[in-house]
């Protein structure tokens, strides 16, 4: 059999995984007389597999999604507060496709940028388009670009992407300039894409986050919890674990 020039062919055709596994593939077929069609799927089946696994590689790289955080490698047993199942039911990504918000609160180190990414992961190997970023990276690209009018602003990757992950929202206080940047952000996104943010403050206090300006606090938090899924996460530090246990466990760390 010439194998090169099926291969040929197949390359001709885009075709990107099977014309490496063809001979292989083939001998074991032929080997064990398989039904030609049964061959046939097992062939495509492995191509689309390829692609699909490359797609999403490049996709979380286009992202910037940090690494190795997963839904499924979060600990639950570890953090009581967040309930499995309204994190299972978002994983659907159904509050992308109803263009809803998830908000996650809570004190350092308790999973929030973990369960943030872990839906984003999600959303990724679902098809769809994600852009993560910190309130910090997000108003420094808005800055540069602010003398562009948001509306000319469309294929901005905060703008287009279906899902946005914000993180780290209240580390930092802004100044007047970037809380309106930030409303511009918010309600570019309103109604029209998700946003995930991440926040350590809760929401009595954000109004010290917005530079201490009432009206864009309320107008903010407006178009944020209009359709929002909300966690509290209230517990210790995953980063301390270890140094709770050897204080046997319990009790808040002095460190935070
Ligand atoms: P936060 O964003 O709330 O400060 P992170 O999500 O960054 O906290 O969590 C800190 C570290 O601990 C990360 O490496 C994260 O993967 C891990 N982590 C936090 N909570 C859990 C958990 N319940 N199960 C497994 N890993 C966790
Ligand atoms: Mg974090």
């Amino acid at each position: 059999m010439n194998y090169e020039s099926v291969a040929e062919k197949m390359e001709y055709l885009n075709l990107q995984h099977i014309p490496s596994i063809l001979q292989d593939l083939t001998d074991t077929a032929v080997k064990e007389q398989q039904n030609p069609l049964a061959y046939f799927e097992r062939l495509l089946s492995l191509e689309i597999e390829f692609r699909e696994e490359r797609r999403i590689a490049t996709s979380m790289k286009i992202s910037g999604l940090p690494k190795g955080m997963f839904l499924d490698t979060f600990d639950y047993m570890f953090q009581p507060s967040v309930e499995k199942a309204k994190v299972s039911f978002l994983s659907s990504c159904d509050f992308i496709r109803q263009k809803e918000n998830v908000l996650f609160f809570g004190p350092p180190g308790v999973g929030k940028t973990h369960l943030a990414t872990g839906l984003g992961v999600k959303a990724v190997e679902m098809g769809f388009s994600v852009i993560y970023y910190t309130v910090e990276e997000l108003l420094s690209l808005m800055k540069k670009r602010s003398d562009v009018p948001l509306l000319k602003q469309r294929r901005q990757s905060y703008i287009k992407n279906a899902l946005v992950v914000l993180d780290e929202l209240g580390y930092q206080a802004m100044d007047r300039t970037e809380t309106h940047l930030f409303f511009q952000f918010i309600n570019a996104r309103y109604v029209k894409g998700s946003v995930i943010i991440t926040s350590n403050r809760s929401v009595k206090d954000w109004v010290g986050i917005f530079a201490n300006d009432q009206m864009a606090t309320t107008a903010i938090l407006d178009r944020l919890f209009h359709r929002a899924h909300i966690f509290n996460i209230d517990g210790n530090s995953y980063r301390l674990k270890d140094f709770q246990l050897m204080q046997n466990g319990g009790g808040k760390p002095m460190v935070e």
